[in-house]
């Protein structure tokens, strides 16, 4: 055996080869080794090849735009060393130590975006062999994704939507995708093939719909695209359409509003104020098929105005709206509505000073007047009050005679007081009736103080009160009864006005 003196320790050790050879451990400085060896391993070539690493399979390896996990086939060792390869210093450089057997993958992560790396995976017995990259073990060649855009904007009107996105440095183009809501995946909509456009205006909406988009960028390397991930993502909806009014019934009090329904969420209600002057958002309806909408407690004979949009939702609950139509004006129900002459106020049939009849009305004593008179006349018989009737149903002709005499007797100014122009009775109407005694000396009577007590309990009303001069036209005439029904009578007696103040009419010859 030749011996060679490599190392020269000065106390006793060990110390453990790491290349081929022979070595000779002496136990004094200065020794020579033939002079007495007192310890002393050999190493042999053999033994010393097992001492590197072994070089690993990369089996695959995921990827984002700054990482990189790499998998393999856990082997038997206790552990594994990666390698990255530096470009720039064209070395194999020592990145991490896996000390796990069972390990099977890594991520390496800081890295640049859309750029091609070479791994390399050794699997090591003793963390003291050597890895030797350079001419061991496989290469594992990987490119991290380009960056991913960033969606900047999203704006939609009726017709069309569109996106804006960041510039990715490097990428080859662009991929626009649009959610599909019936799948629940993004679809590829356009290729954007340079690295000049970063807007796309997306035509192929419908309006009145949601949609959400999302964008790639691409690296083309050697023929093949290096997609990076999604973008974040950004969602609107295409305007509804305009909406317009096209048309309304309409009642003394109410108004029925009608569109035609598009494709949207729902209805917003407009109405204007006339006296703020603004326009007032009255109600939203919930239901995209609706294609009416009711406004209740409105004033009779009123102009009111309209308008209506639509509006839909996005993925994250923001609402856009269609435009609004044209103002749609209507005007509830006059209050006043003539029929073959005869004037009816809210289904009142009315006349007065202001409302005359014609001269052809000719009714006659209304039946349900006369049951209704008969029925109240039996409760004051019971209470011990007699009630006639000492005038009922007037005709034109006899009205305007007995007008005329008065006239002639008292004058005009005075007549107008007491007695009623020929077509301006209620005689006429056949619904008014004198109890007792149309005079003065009526008043105060025990059958007057019953008749005010009850007559509203049988659908009657004392039709021209006490102070009411000025609003009916005619002086207190306690004796003087009109027919309305129970409801309607009571409802004027509740509220303590005459009827010309209830229906907010005049009395006033013209
Ligand atoms: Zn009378």
């Amino acid at each position: 055996m030749i011996s060679k003196r490599i190392l020269t320790v000065l106390a006793a050790a060990a110390i453990v080869a790491t290349v081929p050879g022979a070595l000779y451990l002496v136990n004094r400085s200065g020794d020579d080794p033939s002079e007495g060896v007192s310890t002393y391993a050999q190493v042999t070539p053999t033994a010393a090849r097992e001492q590197f690493s072994r070089g690993i399979t990369v089996t695959k390896a995921n990827k984002t735009f700054d990482a990189v996990r790499l998998f393999w086939k856990p082997v038997s060792c206790n552990g594994y060393r990666i390698y990255v390869y530096d470009t720039s210093s064209r070395s194999w450089d020592k990145i991490a130590t896996v000390k796990s057997s069972s390990a099977d993958q890594y991520r390496i992560s800081g890295l640049d975006p859309a750029t091609e790396y070479k791994f390399k995976v050794f699997a090591y017995q003793s963390s003291d062999e050597k890895d030797s990259p350079s001419d061991k073990g496989r290469t594992f060649s990987v490119s991290t994704k380009p960056t991913a855009p960033k969606l900047l904007s999203l704006s939609a009107d009726n017709k069309s939507a569109t996106i804006k996105w960041s510039k990715v440095e490097g990428a080859t183009g662009y991929r626009i995708y649009r959610y599909d809501f019936k799948t629940g995946k993004y679809i590829s909509i356009v290729s954007i093939k340079n690295n000049r456009t970063f807007t796309w205006t997306d035509k192929t909406v419908s309006s009145g719909v949601a949609y959400k988009y999302k964008v790639k960028s691409y690296v083309k390397v050697d023929g093949v695209n290096n997609w990076s991930n999604y973008s974040n993502m950004l969602c609107t909806a295409v305007k509804p359409d305009k909406i317009t009014i096209t048309g309304a019934n309409r009642t003394y009090d109410a108004v029925r509003l009608f569109w035609e329904p598009v494709t949207c969420n729902g209805y917003q209600i407009y109405m204007y104020d006339s006296g703020s002057k603004k326009w007032k958002h009255l109600t939203t309806v919930k239901n995209p098929s609706a294609n009416q909408y009711r406004i209740s407690g409105l004033k009779r004979g009123t102009e009111y105005k309209f308008k209506i949009r639509a509006y839909k939702c996005d993925a994250q609950r923001k609402n856009h709206f269609g435009s609004f139509g044209s103002t749609f004006t209507v005007t509830t129900k006059p209050e006043i509505v003539t029929k073959n002459g005869i004037t009816y106020v809210e289904g009142i049939l009315i006349a007065n000073k202001t409302y005359s009849l014609p001269s052809n009305y000719n009714p006659g004593m209304n039946s349900e007047a006369m049951q209704a008179f008969e029925k109240m006349q039996k409760a004051a018989r019971r209470d011990g009050i007699s009630l006639w009737i000492c005038s009922g149903f007037r005709s034109y002709s006899y009205q305007k005679s007995l007008y005329n005499r008065y006239v002639a007797r008292d004058g005009q100014a005075a007549a107008d007081r007491f007695s009623a122009r020929a077509g301006h009775s209620e005689h006429q109407t056949g619904l008014a009736m004198d109890i007792n005694n149309a005079s003065s000396s009526f008043e105060g009577t025990a059958a007057a103080k019953w008749l005010a007590a009850n007559c509203a309990d049988y659908g009657f009303i004392i039709r021209y009160p006490k102070g009411k001069e000025s609003i009916t036209g005619y002086k207190y005439e306690p004796w003087h009864i009109r027919y309305l029904g129970v409801k309607t009578a009571q409802a004027v007696e509740k509220s303590g006005l005459c009827l010309e103040e209830y229906l907010k009419i005049t009395s006033e010859y013209q």
